[in-house]
């Protein structure tokens, strides 16, 4: 066994000891407190540079090499979601409604023993690592941006950007890459139905919303099977139709959520010129109108070809080339997108889900749980990647 991977085996205990404490302190975006508190003491503790409140919760942590080089960027993000936790495990959310159903805090401690790692061997590195714990992935406008903003690819200027997720979707152990496009665009829209309210007995002195919105939904998915090319994928989604509080009134209004999925930039500034045309055409036809309101959400996240390469040579050497696997692209949405744009880099899926031991469900399920044996894994990864490019 190599000296790294040894190194990070005698810090399992620690890494898994630390995602449960997060675990149990669920913080919603951008509301992180205990969690960057948390972060900043440990990487103080390492003697690495730290720099708190970045993006409001986030914090940078900064390992110089011995000699000068390039920096490398490691990303985690470290927030928590609105759900409320349904495991009966010793480590269960004592948030109420808060849950980390995306393994965040999983991605939280593996970087944060990775650091611990990597500031051992800092004469060894020629360059810098640059550690980022990003808040509130989850929730766009997340914070990446916000970091960028506040200046964290600056000073020293980051050359390179690695990332990783848990996913559930994959067998423990394997990691999942591809190059070009990993992630979609993650766009949403907002549509007001106005109709005229009344009796439900004399329609004929109504508009009714209702009906409105429920041709407005089936009439939306057209832009998917008539108005895009069929090699272009895309997903139009209505995840929220609320109108009306009783059986027998025709009501005031409608309102529609929903979002828009696709994987290339281009294709996406055509959508809400689609959206609004239907949408305001269907209301228009029933004596209706509507208001369409569009926002452009996280762009698709894209791997650079060469650092993809470079991450599946360290996969190749960390998990074994059985247990490397190129993966479809996925319609979600990432926001670790934003860093790489400004660099080249390459972000992978860390595969997490163990049948026998039923950590098999959804991310985002409130019975998510993951695999705890592949956190070791993914603090290996982090540390060879930064190492590797710094040698
Ligand atoms: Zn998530
Ligand atoms: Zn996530």
């Amino acid at each position: 066994m190599d000296r790294i991977k040894e190194e990070v085996l005698s810090l399992k205990d620690e890494v898994i000891s630390i995602r449960r404490d997060i675990h149990k302190h669920p913080e919603l975006g951008f509301h992180e407190v205990r969690t960057s508190k948390l972060i900043e003491n440990y990487l103080k503790d390492c003697g690495i540079e730290v720099k708190g409140n970045v993006a409001k919760t986030g914090v940078v942590g900064l390992i110089r090499g011995k000699e000068e080089g390039e920096t490398v960027m490691l990303r985690a993000d470290i927030d928590a979601l609105p759900i409320e936790e349904m495991n009966n495990v010793s480590y269960k959310s004592v948030n109420k409604g808060l849950m980390h159903a995306c393994g965040h805090d999983g991605h939280t401690a593996m970087l944060m023993v990775a650091a611990k790692i990597l500031s051992r061997h800092r004469d060894e590195l020629k360059g810098n690592v640059k550690l980022i714990f990003q808040p509130s992935e989850e929730k766009d406008p997340g914070g990446a941006i916000k970091m960028i903003e506040e200046g964290v690819m600056e000073n020293p200027k980051v050359d390179k950007a690695f990332g990783m997720h848990l996913g559930n979707m994959i067998p423990a152990g394997i990691i999942g890459i591809k190059d070009g496009v990993l992630t979609a665009e993650a766009d949403r829209f907002k549509i007001v139905i106005k109709g005229k309210g009344g009796h439900g007995a004399y329609p004929h002195t109504s508009v009714d919303p209702v009906v409105i919105a429920s041709e407005t939904v089936i009439a939306l998915q057209t832009i998917v099977s008539r108005e895009v090319n069929p090699i272009d994928p895309i997903v139009l989604t209505i995840g929220k139709i609320q109108s009306g509080d009783v059986f027998n009134v025709i009501p005031e209004n409608a309102e529609l959520l929903g979002t828009v999925r696709t994987l290339n930039k281009k294709l996406a500034q055509t959508i809400p010129e689609k959206i609004k045309r239907i949408s305001e055409n269907v209301a228009k036809a029933f004596r209706g109108s509507a208001e369409v309101e569009y926002h452009f959400g996280y762009p698709p996240l894209i791997n650079d070809e060469k650092e993809t390469k470079y991450v599946i040579k360290i996969a190749e050497d960390v998990v074994g080339k059985e247990h490397v696997l190129n993966v479809p692209v996925s319609m979600g949405g990432e926001d670790m997108a934003y860093f790489l744009e400004k660099v080249p880099g390459a972000f992978f899926w860390l595969g997490s889900m163990n049948k026998e031991k039923g950590l098999d469900k959804p991310h985002h399920s409130a019975y998510f749980d993951f695999d705890e044996d592949v956190l070791p894994i993914g603090a290996e990864m982090h540390v060879k990647i930064a190492m590797g490019v710094l040698k």
